[in-house]
This record gives C-alpha cells, sequence and structure tokens, in this order.
C-alpha cells in the first residue's frame, strides 16, 4: 500500500499537509464503513484504496461488508435498477426479504462508531437497527437516482430519512429529504495496480497472455455487463467505424458479487458478437486490476457509452492513463469528461461512431486530448481531493 508521502510528487507538499491537518481535527472519532461487495464495481474500488489512507492519518477506520442470498442481490438490483428509473418488479415479498437480510446483518456486527457511512441502497435498512451506536449517520448514494421509480423510492427513502446526511455524486441527484445532502465527487487511486504506470513491456505481456493482438487500432470499453453501461450500442458504434477504418473492438467485463444480471447481459452481449472476428469479449475476475490498466494503456481510444452512470470511475482511470474518452453524455460522466477538449461526449450509437472514427483519424489531436485529460483529473478526480471532501464534510457534520 502506498505512503501519504508517496502522493507528494503528484498533488504537491501542501495538499498532503492539508489532509494532515483535516485528521487532526478528527483524531479519537472511529469511523465504518458499509457496503455490498468487497470487489467489483466503483464502490469497492474506491474504499479498497481511501480506507488504508485514512487508517494513515490516523483516523480508526473499518470497512464492512454486508452478506446477502442470491434472492437478497436480484432485489437490491431491482432496487438499482428502479432507482436509475427502470420498471421493475417490486413486491412486498422483496421487501421483506430486503429487511430481513438487513436485521440479519446488524445482528452480526458488533462495531460502536462515531460516524456510519451507507454506501448505496444495499444496506440502507441498517441504520433501523443500529441507529443507536453511532452519532452520526451518513448514507452515501453513487448511483444516479435522479428520476427514481416512484415505489421503489418510497421504500428506500423510508430508511434514507432516518439518516442525518445524504452524499451524492452530483448536484443533479440530489432528492427531495428534509436532511442536509452533500455533493463528493469519486475518484482514483494513481498507485492502485488500477492506475499505477506500467512499462510498454508490462502492457504487451498482459496482451499476450490474454490472447489480444495489438495489430489494429484498439478501441476498449471496461464495464460490468450491466444494461446501463449499453455494451450493445457500442458493439453498433463499432460496427458502423469498422466499415471504413480497420480497428477491434474489446469488450472487458467482470463479475459483481452483488450484480447478479452479469451472466445474463454477457449472453446478450455474445450473442451480438458471434461470428465477429474483429470482436474480443474479456470477462475477468473481479481483481484484474492490472490487467485493465494495461489494457486501458494498451487503447487507442475508451468508451464508457453508458445511458445512465453515477460516476463512472472508468472515464477517469482512462483519462489519468492520457486518453481521450467517448462518453455517454449521462451522469457523472458530464463531469469528467470536457466535451471537444478531454473527449466526446455522445448521444447515440451513430454519434459514438462519429467520434471513434474522427479519433482514430487524428492521432495528434487524440495525443493532445490525452494530455489535456489527465491534467483535468490531476486538479478534479484524484483520491486525496476525495479524502479532503470527506474529512471537511465529517468536520462539519460533527461540529
Ligand atoms: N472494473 C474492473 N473490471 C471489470 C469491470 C470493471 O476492474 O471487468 C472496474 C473499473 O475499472 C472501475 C470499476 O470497476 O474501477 C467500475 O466503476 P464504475 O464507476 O465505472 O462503474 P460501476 O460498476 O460502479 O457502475
Amino acid at each position: 500500500m502506498s505512503e501519504l508521502s508517496d502522493y507528494i510528487p503528484i498533488v504537491g507538499q501542501q495538499v498532503i499537509d492539508q489532509l494532515r491537518r483535516l485528521a487532526d481535527r478528527l483524531q479519537n472519532s472511529r469511523f465504518v464503513h458499509v457496503n455490498s461487495t468487497r470487489s467489483g464495481g466503483g464502490v469497492a474500488e474506491i474504499l479498497s484504496r481511501a480506507v488504508p489512507l485514512l487508517n494513515q492519518l490516523g483516523l480508526e477506520t473499518s470497512w464492512e461488508v454486508i452478506f446477502g442470498d442470491p434472492d437478497f442481490f436480484e432485489v437490491t438490483k431491482a432496487m438499482h435498477n428502479g432507482l436509475q428509473g427502470d420498471k421493475v418488479k417490486f413486491t412486498p415479498a422483496m421487501t421483506a426479504h430486503y429487511r430481513e437480510i438487513n436485521r440479519e446483518n446488524a445482528r452480526r456486527f458488533d462495531w460502536e462508531a462515531d460516524f456510519v457511512l451507507v454506501h448505496d441502497p444495499q444496506p440502507a435498512a441498517l441504520i433501523e437497527d443500529l441507529r443507536p451506536r453511532a452519532k452520526n449517520w451518513v448514507w452515501r448514494c453513487h448511483i444516479d437516482a435522479s428520476r427514481p421509480r416512484l415505489e421503489v423510492w418510497k421504500f428506500l427513502s423510508k430508511f434514507v430519512k432516518q439518516y442525518d446526511a445524504s452524499v451524492f455524486s452530483m448536484s443533479r441527484f440530489a432528492q427531495n429529504l428534509a436532511h442536509p445532502q452533500y455533493i463528493i465527487h469519486p475518484s482514483i487511486d494513481p498507485f492502485s495496480d488500477k492506475n499505477r504506470e506500467l512499462t510498454p513491456g508490462e502492457v504487451q505481456a498482459v496482451l499476450a497472455r490474454l490472447g489480444v493482438v495489438n495489430d489494429r487500432p484498439i478501441i476498449l470499453q471496461v464495464s460490468r455487463f450491466d444494461s446501463f453501461k449499453d455494451p450493445l450500442g457500442v458493439i453498433q458504434a463499432f460496427q458502423l467505424v469498422r466499415r471504413h477504418t480497420p480497428c477491434q473492438l474489446l469488450l472487458v467485463g467482470g463479475e459483481a458479487t452483488d450484480d447478479p444480471e452479469g451472466p445474463e447481459i454477457f449472453a446478450r452481449v455474445q450473442e451480438a458478437a458471434a461470428g465477429e472476428t474483429d470482436i474480443t469479449l474479456l470477462m475477468l475476475p473481479p481483481d484484474s486490476h492490472y490487467e485493465v490498466n494495461a489494457l486501458q494503456r494498451a487503447a487507442d481510444v475508451i468508451v464508457q457509452k453508458s445511458i445512465r452512470e453515477g460516476f463512472g470511475l472508468t472515464v477517469t482511470e482512462a483519462m489519468w492513463k492520457g486518453k481521450p474518452v467517448i462518453g455517454g453524455a449521462v451522469g457523472g460522466i458530464v463531469l469528467q469528461l470536457r466535451d471537444y477538449h478531454t473527449g466526446f461526449l455522445v448521444h447515440s450509437p451513430e454519434g459514438c461512431a462519429f467520434r471513434i472514427r474522427y479519433l482514430l483519424h487524428r492521432p495528434e489531436m487524440s495525443r493532445r486530448m490525452g494530455r489535456l485529460a489527465k491534467e483535468f483529473v490531476r486538479n478534479h478526480f484524484l483520491i486525496t481531493r476525495h479524502i479532503r471532501d470527506f474529512l471537511s464534510l465529517m468536520i462539519f457534520i460533527n461540529n
């Protein structure tokens, strides 16, 4: 694990000194983060890096993961989809099971804390049983719940309203709640296996190991196989580009233990890519950070063509590697990507195809956009800024 001082060459001494000063004001406080998976997806990615750094700052911080059976994750995936606006089946039996699993989890936890940070809807109901265990309860919502299905939000908000505050990734996601709501943008860690520098030799070795032949430009999307990430739209865009420009598409995904829909969406993607020699589908284990890093570095153009997105860490990951990104003009992607400067925002497979072709034919402009992209991430989306925002908010809430 990297030391705080390692970040000085990247963000400067002042930034690290400020983190230490902020942390000093929270000494003797105990923090517990709770989510629903230790690996796979953006929340696990952030917590795996932020929790050790918070401990290095002298803050006693632990990370708990709730358990759930397959039925529970079916329910929470329906909640996730419903919160992002999809029509979903949401029955009383499902809500009863959700509550029951949260109650069982509550019985397993034996901590007392000053701050409990509960991430996303899966563990939100823990507060029902555990409220007295901590002074401050904060619900951290990572998804775009700005236009939820009413029945799902009505159910979830019963729990959310019991919290002292909520944190969203963007102001547009804030809800009609009586308690204070705050904005914190997510971040990436430049020293994680996902983002650290790799040599060209290391990148080539990963391509060889995964059977990717680097003889044509690579277009890449890295995402869980989830319909909101629109992998079928990416295939459509690619097919339009490939008519005139030789290139290959890599769709890289992995499973997250709290996302039961992956295999079904993967099967649909396989069907759409059947017989396509220029498309490679890679289903990697959730801890394939080094491999994802190498693939992002090998790519010529990186796409994140989501049609709903809480934040989309993959966009920032790609930008940090000096790549221009073509992203769906939705959710947190519009925060990260400066249209026409660090990449392009698109609204359709056709628009996506147009921009892929545009970048493939302009390598110098691609490189220039990539350089701007990296600086944009340095200034806005590194973990040091995220921890600063987090500590400032905790100090504010505590006072
Ligand atoms: N990721 C990964 N392997 C995969 C797919 C995704 O390591 O096969 C990582 C990806 O690099 C990013 C995170 O999982 O760090 C996904 O976060 P994002 O915010 O993009 O989307 P989420 O899955 O949280 O909706």
